[in-house]
């Protein structure tokens, strides 16, 4: 079976099981909140904590963490099972959510009071900042600190009972004001928060903190191992603290590893939610988002997503991934299984002089050069067909090698041809149509006399071709690091405005009007190129350049 790569949570499951911590048990969980689209940043985190269960045999749950009610939507909850069951994971039994345990996490926030560990503060959230002090500096206690427990409990259920405004009193664990770790210096552990809940309406008002409720939440579910980013080291202290403070049968562990930032892109869903909000892009799958949608539509493979997390690892720093390496793995899993086909995207129309108007032939095309077992298919050929414009020069520098006046070239399973004639436009001066000859003798590609030519054209038989719209994708920021804090700008300032080129008067070879949605062809010379799910309607077509060919990861 396969184990992937070792890493370091790895290697502590592995001590765990030696030491019979977690009574031999792996229990992880993938907790996104319901307030964006999943991204690629979470496929890293999706890989690690299903993909751990998988390897221990033990069980990864799926935690909608829903305790902020203005951000959260049912429709998000429903994306983030359809991503997660994409990239190949399921969960067991029904998704978990925190809002189902916030009758549970209210009584322990009870406990924490009448233990004397929390208390309900009525400072304003300035005044809680002001009394919070600094690295160098301890913080003050509120002045509301010592209340008694009776009169915390009803403070506390008034609180719960909508007694009060947003705002009015937090509370907060009791811990110590000068505590090294500012996260430590009393905390809030719930707030109050007069908005409906997505699942609970209008039953709560209270909600609690990320802290409170996610370790609790974690050993509710007998969670072993909660992996998180490393922006959340300093809460371990505070996640270890509440479940000390209450002692549950389950003692769950938090371990931190870096997050995935990629090049040339944002992997936030905060920055990706204005971009989709204020229309930079055209939704949430919009292709050119490192959504898990987006890269679906786009036409990336979950394996190949898969198999990019197993090679950029796990580790205990923060790093940059090249964009290049996710474009490598998607070649790499695409080019051994994708149908090939010939697709003009800029057609310049060839008229064969010598070809008899009225012949059509089938020529044999290989459909997989990878995959002898692809078989081949036959592809017609005729007296106009189209070629690339920019395979064709009318004045071609020294190391162009392609058609040009005089000039013979092959076409990929046909004849080789010979430019005789340019016809322009006479308004525009624009090339309109190339006369050529071709001959006979080189049926399939090769000349009986040996002669050879030095390139091989793509083409599509002119009567027969599909078509379609054709969408090329480039980087979504021109600058590697869009986030990098610049004077006066912000992310979206350097969105690269030439992120989309549509293509809208290509022609394909016939048996890709037959495309299906999920299957991503490589079209010969150009990339790999798939149907989009959303715009092809009837019988238009319009299909996504997933990925070129040419492969710049430097391994
Ligand atoms: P974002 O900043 O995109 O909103 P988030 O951390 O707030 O991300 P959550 O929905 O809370 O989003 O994330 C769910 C899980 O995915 C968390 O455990 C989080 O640590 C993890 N995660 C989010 N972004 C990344 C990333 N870039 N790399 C690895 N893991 C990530
Ligand atoms: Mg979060
Ligand atoms: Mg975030």
């Amino acid at each position: 079976d396969n184990q992937g790569p070792p890493n370091f949570i790895k290697t502590i499951i592995e001590e765990d099981f030696k030491a019979d911590r977690h009574g031999g048990r792996v229990v992880t969980r993938f907790p996104p909140e319901p307030n964006g689209y999943l991204h690629i940043g979470h496929a890293k985190s999706i890989c690690l904590n299903f993909g751990l269960a998988r390897i221990f045999g033990g069980q990864c749950n799926l935690r909608f963490d829903d305790t902020n009610p203005t951000k959260e939507e049912t429709a998000y909850v429903e994306a983030i099972k359809t991503d997660v069951r994409w990239l190949g994971f399921d969960w067991p039994g029904e998704a978990h959510f925190t809002s189902d345990y916030f009758e549970q996490l209210y009584n322990l926030a009870l406990r924490l009071i009448k233990d004397g560990k929390a208390y309900v503060d009525s400072l304003s959230a300035d005044e809680i900042r002001e009394h919070r002090g600094t690295l160098t500096e301890p913080g003050r206690e509120s002045p509301f600190r010592n209340r008694s427990v009776e009169e915390n409990v009803t403070l506390f259920r008034q609180m719960r009972d909508g007694a009060f405004a947003d705002g009015q009193h937090v509370l907060r664990a009791k811990i110590d004001m000068a505590h090294p770790n500012l996260l430590m210096r009393d905390p809030t552990l719930y707030r109050i928060r007069k908005a409906a809940h997505h699942r609970t309406g209008d039953t709560w008002c209270i909600y609690p903190m990320y802290d409170f409720a996610h370790c609790l939440s974690d050993a509710i579910e007998c969670v072993t191992h909660s992996i998180c980013t490393l922006e959340f080291e300093n809460n371990r202290a505070l996640y270890d603290w509440i479940l000390d403070q209450l002692d549950l049968p389950c003692r769950p562990r938090q371990y931190e590893f870096a997050r995935l930032n990629l090049n040339f892109t944002v992997l936030s869903k905060r920055k990706l939610i204005q971009l989709v909000e204020e229309g930079h892009v055209s939704g949430w799958d919009d292709p050119r988002l490192p959504t898990l949608s987006g890269l679906r539509r786009r036409g990336c493979p979950p394996a190949a997503i898969r198999n990019f997390c197993d090679r950029i690892g796990v580790a205990k720093a923060n790093s940059v991934v090249d964009i290049a390496l996710l474009e490598h793995a998607i070649r790499e899993d695409l080019n051994p299984v994708a149908p090939r086909m010939m697709g003009v995207l800029r057609p310049l129309k060839v008229v064969i002089e010598n070809h008899p108007a009225d012949q059509v032939e089938m020529l044999t095309a290989i459909n997989n050069p990878e995959d002898p077992a692809a078989g081949t298919r036959e592809v017609p050929f005729s007296r106009e067909i189209y070629i690339e414009q920019d395979d064709f020069m009318e004045d071609p520098p020294k190391k162009f090698f392609r058609l040009a006046p005089g000039r013979e070239v092959r076409l990929r399973y046909a004849y080789f041809i010979t430019c005789k004639e340019v016809v322009k436009d006479p308004a525009t001066g624009k090339i309109v149509e190339l006369r050529c000859t071709y001959d006979p003798a080189t049926r399939g590609g090769d000349a009986p006399d040996g002669r050879k030519v030095k390139a091989t054209l793509h083409w599509v038989s002119a009567a027969h071709a599909a078509p379609a719209e054709v969408r090329l994708y480039d980087r979504l920021f021109s600058k590697p690091d869009p986030d990098e804090k610049v004077e006066g700008r912000t992310f979206k300032d350097f969105l690269n405005p030439e992120s989309l080129e549509i293509l809208p008067d290509c022609r394909l070879e016939p048996a890709l009007a037959h495309a299906v949605p999920d299957t991503v062809y490589q079209f010969e010379r150009l990339g790999y190129f798939c149907l989009d799910s959303r715009e092809t309607a009837g019988t238009r077509l319009v299909f996504n350049r997933t990925v070129t060919l040419k492969d710049t990861w430097a391994r």
